[in-house]
């Protein structure tokens, strides 16, 4: 039997800040707007990742109060995110802001901006599965939901899958880095009960080194040791970003990469939290939760009608054709390196993402937002953060409004 059709203006695929910001601004200027989404609630890292912390929405700056780069929806939406249980208002870290959340939070309040948002249909536990394209444009995107198949007809689509899987079924050019060459994807997972109030920065030093010591001594898996401890607002508990380098060197032929990533993440935590357990700071420690999946920096990018590069990024460069500003600084976790590698914008220094970088070189119905963006490596290092994803979003999203309603 055929699947049941259903039509539409736009149609965002990927529901994590991006693909949120991009329906939400679809709907919201009366189109008439379908969003899928593979899991049971929205927010893609932001959530499932377990992110906590959205940077990108304030200028970088060494002094004055936080300053909104995209005063549409990411402002919007970072003042209700806020005020939201167990939300925080902005807080600045070095030459930048970051605005604390929980996870569930922010998928709570993404229900309720989708629900408010004008003729929007929301597609949870939806895969999608295949992309019928006729020459230059996408006629539909094919979805398998827990109960059904349906085809989704469409204007104009947002690849917001943060992996360009639009993109990539489309047979629209996209890229990849090489596997060894990726940002490190990392495990996000909480730690309760830890003697918090004595956890100050020489004792956070202190316990690194010794992580780093008791790897080079055996004592710990290969790469354990890479790990970043990151405040709460909760008193006694402890976020761990523990960054999974060496899956790729160790994976066998034919092996997948993010199972790999999804196992090895978890038996590394267990053996940190084991160490740990032996220093009295953590001596009741435990593991309450962890991202429902491995935090992915980096993976297939769209080729737009312009890349942005590194160069763009450092120098502040701005476009004629702009539709979004950032100013976040290049950041990069490597292989090879325990934490990341920072590299600043001038301070105070904002660049465009220009409108270029959101839309497809050969399909001229296919936007992209978010991290699958047009962008290099070095450049993606910047503009992948929630801030930047919120914009790109809304704008890809009234991009996608423009061409269907030239259509
Ligand atoms: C470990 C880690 C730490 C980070 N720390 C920070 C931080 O502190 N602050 C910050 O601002 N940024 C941080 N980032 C970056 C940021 O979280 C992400 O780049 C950003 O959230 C990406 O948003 P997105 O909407 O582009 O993509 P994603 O969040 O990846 O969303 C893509 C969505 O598409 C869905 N999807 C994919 N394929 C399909 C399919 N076939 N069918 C249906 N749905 C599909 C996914 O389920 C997902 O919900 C971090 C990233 C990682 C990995």
């Amino acid at each position: 039997m055929d699947p049941a059709r259903v039509s539409y203006d736009v149609v965002v695929v990927g529901g994590g800040a991006a693909g949120l910001a991009a329906a939400v601004a679809a709907a919201g200027r009366g189109a008439r707007t379908a969003l899928v989404e593979r899991y049971g609630f929205l927010g893609g890292m932001a959530t499932a990742g377990m992110v906590g912390t959205i940077c990108g929405l304030y200028r970088a700056t060494k002094a004055g109060p936080p300053e909104p780069l995209n005063p549409g929806f990411p402002d919007l939406f970072a003042r209700r995110l806020a005020a939201m249980p167990g939300c925080e208002p902005p807080v600045r870290r070095g030459r930048t802001f970051v605005l604390p959340y929980t996870p569930f939070a922010f998928m709570c309040l993404a229900d309720e901006v989708t629900a408010g948002a004008g003729p929007l249909d929301l597609y949870l536990h939806a895969h999608l599965t295949a992309v019928e394209r006729h020459g230059e444009r996408i006629e539909s995107v094919r979805v398998t939901t827990w109960e059904r198949t349906v085809e989704l007809t469409a204007q104009a689509v947002v690849d917001a899958s943060g992996d360009a899987v639009v993109a990539y079924r489309a047979g629209a050019a996209t890229e990849t880095s090489a596997p060894a060459d990726r940002q490190l994807p990392s495990l996000i997972f909480a730690l309760q009960q830890v003697d918090t109030a004595a956890l100050g920065s020489g004792a956070r030093l202190a316990l690194l080194r010794a992580l780093a010591t008791a790897e080079q001594e055996g004592k710990l898996p290969k790469g354990a040791a890479n790990l970043t401890l990151g405040p709460s607002a909760q008193p006694g508990e402890v976020i761990c970003k523990l960054a999974l380098s060496g899956i790729v060197e160790e994976l066998g032929p034919g092996g997948d990469l993010l199972t790999a990533a999804e196992q090895e993440g978890r038996r590394r935590a267990r053996a940190v939290v084991e160490f740990l357990k032996s220093l009295p700071l953590f001596a009741r420690a435990f593991v309450s939760h962890a991202a429902p999946q491995v935090g992915v920096r980096e993976s297939r990018r769209i080729i737009g009608r312009y890349q942005l590069t590194r160069d763009d990024v450092l120098a502040g460069r701005k476009f004629e054709d702009a539709v979004a500003r950032a100013s976040w600084p290049i950041e990069l976790w490597a292989e090879g390196q325990l934490g990341a590698l920072y590299e600043y914008l001038d301070d105070g220094e904002t660049y465009d993402i220009p409108g270029r970088c959101l839309q497809s070189r050969d399909v001229s119905n296919l936007f992209v937002a978010g991290r699958c963006l047009s962008a290099t490596h070095e450049a993606l290092g910047s503009a992948r953060v929630i801030g930047s994803c919120l914009a790109t979003g809304e704008a890809a999203g009234v991009l996608a409004v423009r061409r269907a309603e030239e259509a």
